[in-house]
């Protein structure tokens, strides 16, 4: 048994142990799957040994745990635990709790596995699709769905504007407008039975009004609610204008976590609305919108009331019915009624899972589709020029990873096929991808193609040409040139005409690349690195200028995404990764300080460049502006300079300066000529400084683990002991406790997959930028629905690549919908 289903396992045995209380791992069996996957998976692929019990398959069997009761919980462990023991079993005996399917293929490690058979593809359609529908009819309900709200009955050209505030448009944005929490009134609790630390909704009485202002300079606002049975405070801090919307008297809807203050139970910062008597009879969850002036949520409930009403029947249900039984599924329109009007929290839970793996479904099918786009384009077939590559690797001043061999033979083996290559290489900051790129690109040249190699900034483009011309030097016949905005015209015009000519074999540069005066002889590879920077229609120009032969493409990143997430957001990509840092590398010590640190750190600063060693200090980043961003770098620049380190060097980069002043603040430091180097966050991206030591983040809570890992990953680079110091003023638990993460793990992956967790995933990227059609619903850190809706599209569209099936025809018109906004072509 791997490493991973070892340890799922011994929690799975401490949880039965304890009784089911969820509390075998800290966070709970979800959160400990989210890193398990990945283990388990990275496993799986580097042993190749399927373990007899999918990932797939543990995710299903322990979907939901820390929703379900202590009976059903210890079904779902002793099914699983069973199943793990019992190592020869096959997973299709092992009997999933709820629906008794046959589910759970393992995720492949290549990203081909649209080319595998789905099992069981189109098994159980003829017997449970049931009798043929009313296909011409459910077509007609579902279009109806896409008329303008006014058609609704109650509402007109005004409250339609307003509901134009909150993107409702359609009738079907007024179904997916959900509520964002429910008052649960058929539980209200009594003031002298409220418990520390649940989440509660209470009616009361506002008693006493105080507003005032804390020692500190807060405004805050208390309030204090009674009912029969005993009172309790409410304060809302900073929210001043409170004090006139609250009266002595009023009847209020109070919902949120109790809290503790001095002994007594508080609420802070509540969420709160005036109480509707009406709803006090209606015994139910009820919910509570998003709103906007203009519509009040009594009116909105309403309006969603008739809605459902008038548009809602069980013919509108896209998905096919062996899909919905597998999943033991709600109807569509049952699910749409009970995540409005849910009858209890059971029914909205599952009403949840049901339109999540709608959307997931769609947006999964879209890609599928989108990549094999993609493979039924026209490459080029390379020969590789295995003698010369085996020389140059021979040639390097270290010895590859394994990991970096890999990726290698991956990519050759691509550039030998006649689909254009579609490669993703991840690797963490410091892994090599580097080097990786450049035997592609020697394999390019060697067959008389052009390779652009695109880099987010100026700074890196001139450190890749830099590295790049070095690797390639004394190799015959190639010829570089670096292609980027700061150039003058004159010198861009000669570049160009070279490229043109066919006479420059290798252009590095920044999006100057895509612009239109840019034309290749023969563009035969693209690599696009920190290819995350880049949106889809970027990365689209670059291959474009491959005419009609596309070149092949190399992406890499350097922030590592959960694999689930990488399959869906960079589904027209296969993945390679290099999950391992070349022996060399050295573990960043990282710590966690705050202000009262400050002097000990400016000291140690001191200590390590007297060692001869330097130092990055990276400076808050200050709202969006650039502007600002550049000013904030200034200031601290000085306030080191002259009060701090005057007897030291001290360089400054920022945004705003130009890439030819930041080059020169880049080669300075890198050559020792600055002692620190304070900098904004455009140091971020793959500068190379192996002498530097010390990476010091100012207001580090504002930056997600992925990107403080990016810091980090500046020092270290070198064979000298190197740390990383997060400042941080930040109080809130919350964000300290972020941070601590950095401070346990070095690796990227599991940091991505905490930003997933505790962030969403906008810290990666915004889903728009690359090329996702926007979620109502789903959240793509649901990696387990995820997954789901990943192998179901894999089915379907295995069986019926364009859903041209009768029984698909109102799913493929929802596809269409799902996917209009977006236009790739
Ligand atoms: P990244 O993956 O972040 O782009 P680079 O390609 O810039 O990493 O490589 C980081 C540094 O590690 C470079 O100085 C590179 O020369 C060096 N390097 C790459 N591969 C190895 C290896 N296998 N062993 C030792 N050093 C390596
Ligand atoms: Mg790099």
């Amino acid at each position: 048994m791997s490493s991973a289903y070892d340890k799922l396992r011994r929690i799975l045995l401490l949880e039965r142990t304890q009784g089911y209380h969820d509390r075998a791992v800290m966070g709970g069996l979800a959160e400990f799957l989210q890193y398990w996957q990945n283990q388990a998976r990275r496993e799986g692929e580097q042993a190749s040994l399927g373990d007899p019990v999918t990932v797939g398959r543990v995710l299903e069997i322990l979907d939901g745990y820390g929703e379900l009761s202590p009976t059903e919980r210890s079904d779902r462990v002793a099914t699983l635990l069973e199943a793990l023991q019992e190592g020869g079993q096959s997973s299709e005996d092992i009997a999933s709790p709820d629906d008794g399917s046959t589910e759970g293929e393992e995720a492949t490690p290549s990203g081909d596995e649209v080319t595998k058979k789905a099992e069981g593809a189109s098994e159980d359609k003829a017997s449970t699709d049931g009798p043929p529908r009313d296909m011409e009819a459910a077509l007609e309900a579902q279009k109806t769905l896409y008329a303008d709200v006014t058609a609704i009955k109650g509402i007109g050209d005004v409250i339609s504007e307003h509901l134009a505030r909150l993107d409702i448009e359609t009738v079907e944005d007024l179904l997916y407008h959900l509520p964002r929490r429910y008052d649960d009134f058929g539980e209200l609790k009594s003031i002298n039975r409220l418990e520390y630390g649940e989440e509660v909704t209470i009616v009361a009485v506002i008693k006493e009004i105080e507003a005032r202002r804390t020692r500190s300079g807060k405004s805050l606002v208390q309030v204090t609610l009674g009912d029969a049975t005993g009172s309790i405070q409410a304060t809302w801090f900073n929210q001043p204008y409170l004090r006139r919307q609250f009266d002595v008297g009023d009847e209020m809807v109070i919902s949120g976590e109790v809290d503790e203050y001095l002994g007594r139970l508080v609420f802070t910062s509540p969420e709160w609305e005036p109480l509707q008597r009406e709803l006090l009879h209606t015994g139910r969850l009820v919910p509570v919108y998003p709103l906007t002036e203009g519509v009040s949520a009594r009116q909105f409930r309403r309006l969603v009331r008739n809605t459902l009403d008038a548009y809602v029947s069980p013919l509108l249900d896209p998905l096919p019915r062996s899909i919905v039984k597998r999943h033991s599924f709600l109807r569509l329109d049952q699910a749409l009624e009970q995540i409005h009007f849910p009858k209890s929290r059971d029914a909205l839970h599952d009403a949840h899972r049901r339109l999540c793996f709608d959307e997931f479904l769609l947006l999964q099918l879209g890609i599928l589709r989108q990549r094999q786009a993609w493979r039924s384009q026209q490459g080029r077939i390379l020969e590789i020029p295995e003698g010369e590559i085996e020389a140059f690797i021979e040639g390097l001043p270290f010895s590859l990873t394994e990991a970096q061999e890999c990726a290698i033979e991956e990519i050759l083996g691509d550039l030998q096929r006649p689909i254009p290559m579609s490669r993703l290489l991840e690797g963490d900051v410091g892994s090599g991808k580097t080097v990786v790129a450049v035997v592609a690109i020697l394999a390019a040249v060697r067959n008389g193609l052009q390779t652009a190699v695109m880099a987010p900034t100026s700074v890196l483009a001139e450190q890749h040409y830099r590295t790049i011309l070095d690797m390639l030097e004394g190799l015959e016949g190639i010829s570089c040139a670096l292609l980027v905005g700061s150039l003058s015209a004159a010198e861009k015009e000669r570049i160009q005409q070279k490229v043109a000519q066919g006479r420059i074999q290798v252009v590095v540069g920044t999006h100057a690349l895509i612009q239109e005066t840019v034309d290749f002889a023969r563009l035969g590879l693209v690599v696009i690195d920190e290819q995350h920077r880049f949106g889809v229609r970027q990365r689209k120009a670059l291959r474009d200028k491959g005419g009609e032969v596309k070149p092949h493409l190399l992406a890499m990143s350097a922030t590592p995404i959960p694999r689930t997430l990488a399959l869906t957001v960079y589904g027209d990509l296969d993945i390679s990764v290099i999950d391992e840092l070349p022996p060399t590398r050295q573990e960043v010590i990282t710590a966690v300080r705050d202000n009262r640190s400050r002097e000990r750190i400016y000291s140690f600063i001191r200590a390590q460049v007297s060692e001869g060693h330097q130092a990055f200090i990276i400076c808050p980043l200050v709202e969006a502006s650039d502007k600002m961003d550049g000013r904030a770098a200034v200031e601290e620049y000085e306030r080191l300079q002259e009060d701090v380190f005057p007897d030291l060097q001290v360089g400054l980069l920022h945004g705003r300066m130009s890439a030819d002043e930041k080059d020169q603040v880049m080669a300075a430091f890198r050559d020792g000529e600055y002692d620190i180097l304070v900098s904004t966050a455009v140091v971020e991206v793959g500068i190379d400084v192996p002498n530097a030591t010390v990476m010091l983040v100012e207001g580090a809570e504002r930056f997600g683990l992925a990107q403080l890992h990016q810091f980090r990953g500046r020092v270290g680079r070198g064979e000298h002991k190197s740390y990383a110091i997060l400042m941080s003023d930040e109080s809130s638990e919350e964000s300290v406790e972020r941070l601590r993460i950095m401070e346990e793990t070095n690796d990227g992956f599991v940091l991505a997959e905490k930003d997933l967790e505790m962030r969403g995933p906008g810290d990666f990227f915004g889903s728009r930028q690359h090329g996702l059609p926007p979620l109502k619903v789903a959240r793509l850190s649901d990696t387990a629905t995820l997954e789901r809706a990943r192998q179901e599209a894999k089915r379907l569209f295995q069986e019926d690549p364009d859903l041209g099936g009768e029984a698909y025809r109102l799913l493929r018109a929802k596809l269409e919908r799902f996917w209009s906004t977006i236009s790739l072509s």
